[in-house]
C-alpha cells in the first residue's frame, strides 16, 4: 500500500496576499520594473512620456511605488523583473499595492 502524499511544492501563504491572504485587489493596476527589493516591499518603477505644449518638448518622467511582496511570489522575483501590481487596501504608511504576477524576467525579450 502506497499512500502518496501530496509535499506542497508551493510555499504555503498566509501572507498577506491577492491569492490566500485577506487582501483583495481593486482599483489601479501598472506595470513595471523592479527596482528595489526589501524584505517583503518592493519598489517598482516605470517610465512615462509626457508633453509639454509650452517647450513643444516631450520628457521621460519615472513613476515609483511601493509595493508588498507576498510570500508566494518572493523567490520568484528578481531585480529588473517587469511585474504587475494591483491597488489593495492601505498595508502600511507607504504601500498600497501588492504584487500580482511576474510578466518575464529580466533576462527575456521585450
Ligand atoms: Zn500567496
Amino acid at each position: 500500500m502506497e499512500k502518496k502524499k501530496q509535499k506542497a511544492t508551493e510555499i504555503e501563504c498566509k501572507d498577506r496576499c491577492p491569492y490566500h491572504g485577506n487582501v483583495s485587489v481593486r482599483g489601479r493596476r501598472f506595470e513595471g520594473e523592479i527596482a528595489k527589493i526589501v524584505g517583503q516591499r518592493a519598489v517598482i518603477e516605470w517610465e512615462r512620456i509626457i508633453y509639454y505644449p509650452k517647450f513643444e518638448r516631450y520628457a521621460r518622467l519615472k513613476s515609483k511605488l511601493h509595493a508588498h511582496v507576498p510570500k508566494c511570489l518572493i523567490n520568484e522575483i528578481k531585480l529588473g523583473d517587469y511585474v504587475e501590481i494591483g491597488e489593495c487596501r492601505p498595508l502600511s504608511k507607504i504601500i498600497h499595492f501588492v504584487l500580482t504576477k511576474k510578466i518575464r524576467s529580466k533576462e527575456e525579450k521585450k
